[in-house]
């Protein structure tokens, strides 16, 4: 048994039980609007069973410690890989870098499949174990998809998964080593996108795409309530992620919710989402405070969020309105750069899209949105491993030597190095 109460759609406000099996509002999509539906809990109940002091006892690690909070039926069945429990580091160096006395760095790319989806795709799973299915099905610019295939293959599913042809070769080869049947559709994130609708449409197969199943930005939660955990209970005063699809940043942002609902903590964060500037579409409806998007093109090296037609941008805006948040657009100069920056100063290597967060919360401080004394998070979504292009554009060229060590003295004076390593 879960804490569910019920379904509520976010636009027009009508609820469903967990029993009328909907993945979406259907008045909502027949009359051509989204209809994404938020989850709603009995928060004094969970209050009941769950506490800063029960928590402090229980010596499970990752997600499954927050059970209570999650939309799943605890004999479901569920991965055996540890998702979550990353760990999160305060960064004296990068904080003096960009500006701040206080940083924090959490390392998602930590996970089984090195991102911050492991922690949707492992709900998931467990939610297509309690309803029977045996196929599971997304599109994905990557992340979302290797994470769903590791998953799906720690407890037996099978996957049909649907990228668009920029997806990183490193996210592929994950994809095809976790047996998944992959496929690369020439066009789009969109195009991809579209057709796996068609596809789980037509076969019945379980629906992963994020945002659409309202289950899996429960998932994404947990990141929050462990960096809450970490900090004993203080909620930073600005919590600071990527954004695509727009189901993180929404995540983050329940998972304080939830956290204050139930009594664990008082405050509320606010959150700052970061967006590429050649791709933008959440950032710019932020700015002209409205919910509808404009389509934009998907140029930029930061794929994880290229995301031109983001599918859950109003649960994104309204984080960002309930919170008193922002957004921020960067470069993908600035994001190499913020790729070598957390490298050089945290020892974590974060793909584009994760180092765009730092490079957002740089350029927020820089403009005095976020001031130097608070206190911030930063998540660094996806581990940098799985898109080796780009890290070696992020970073400079290696010396290169005959094996002769005067040679290496030369070269390197040459360079200016310092042999006393300060
Ligand atoms: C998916 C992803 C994001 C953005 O998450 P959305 O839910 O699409 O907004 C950011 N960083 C990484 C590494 C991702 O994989």
């Amino acid at each position: 048994m879960s804490y569910v109460t019920h379904l509520q759609c976010v636009e027009c406000g009508a609820r469903y039980s967990e029993k009328d099996d909907v993945m979406l509002c259907p008045a909502c999509v027949s009359r051509g609007k989204a209809g994404i539906l938020d989850i709603h809990y009995d928060y004094t109940a969970i209050s009941r069973v769950i506490s800063r002091d029960s928590l402090a006892k229980d010596t499970r690690r990752g997600i499954w410690r927050y059970m209570p909070f999650l939309p799943v039926d605890p004999d479901a069945g569920a991965t055996h890989l540890r998702v979550g429990d990353t760990p999160m580091y305060e960064s004296t160096s990068l904080a003096r870098a960009i500006g701040l006395e206080t940083v924090y760095v959490k390392d998602d790319g930590l996970n089984p499949t090195g991102s911050l989806k492991d922690r949707a795709s492992a709900v998931a799973v467990s939610k297509a174990l309690e309803r029977g299915a045996s196929m599971i099905a997304c599109a994905s610019t990557g992340n979302a998809a290797s994470s769903l295939a590791g998953n799906a293959a720690s407890v037996g599913l099978g996957t049909c998964i649907f990228v668009p042809e920029r997806a990183p070769q490193g996210k592929v080869a994950q994809l095809l080593i976790y047996g998944a049947t992959v496929v690369v559709v020439e066009g789009s994130y969109k195009d991809a996108f579209d057709l796996s609708s068609q596809a789980i449409e037509k076969w019945g197969w379980y629906n992963r795409n994020a945002a659409i199943n309202p289950y899996l930005v429960e998932g994404k939660k947990t990141v929050s309530f462990e960096i809450a955990e970490a900090l004993n209970w203080e909620v930073p005063d600005w919590v600071v992620v990527a954004v695509g699809d727009g189901c993180t940043l929404a995540g983050v942002w329940k998972g304080f919710k939830d956290l204050k609902a139930a009594g664990l903590t008082k405050g509320l964060p606010k959150v700052a989402g970061v967006q590429a500037q050649g791709c933008a579409p959440i950032a710019e409806a932020f700015r002209q405070g409205v919910f509808e998007i404009k389509p934009w093109r998907e140029d930029t090296l930061a794929d994880s969020i290229a995301v031109g037609v983001p599918r859950n941008p109003r649960k994104a805006l309204m984080s960002l309105y309930e919170s008193g948040g922002t957004v921020a657009t960067v470069s993908d100069e600035e994001i190499l750069l913020a790729m070598r920056l957390i490298g050089q100063t945290t020892g974590i290597f974060a793909e584009p899209a994760a180092s765009a967060s730092v490079a957002g919360l740089s350029k927020l401080v820089s403009e005095g949105v976020i001031g130097p004394g608070e206190r911030v998070v930063a998540i660094l979504t996806g581990n940098g491993l799985k898109d080796i292009k780009n890290g070696i554009r992020a970073a400079s060229e290696p010396i290169r030597v005959k094996p002769d060590l005067w040679e290496l003295e030369e070269v390197l004076r040459e360079k200016g190095f310092d042999f006393e390593g300060a």
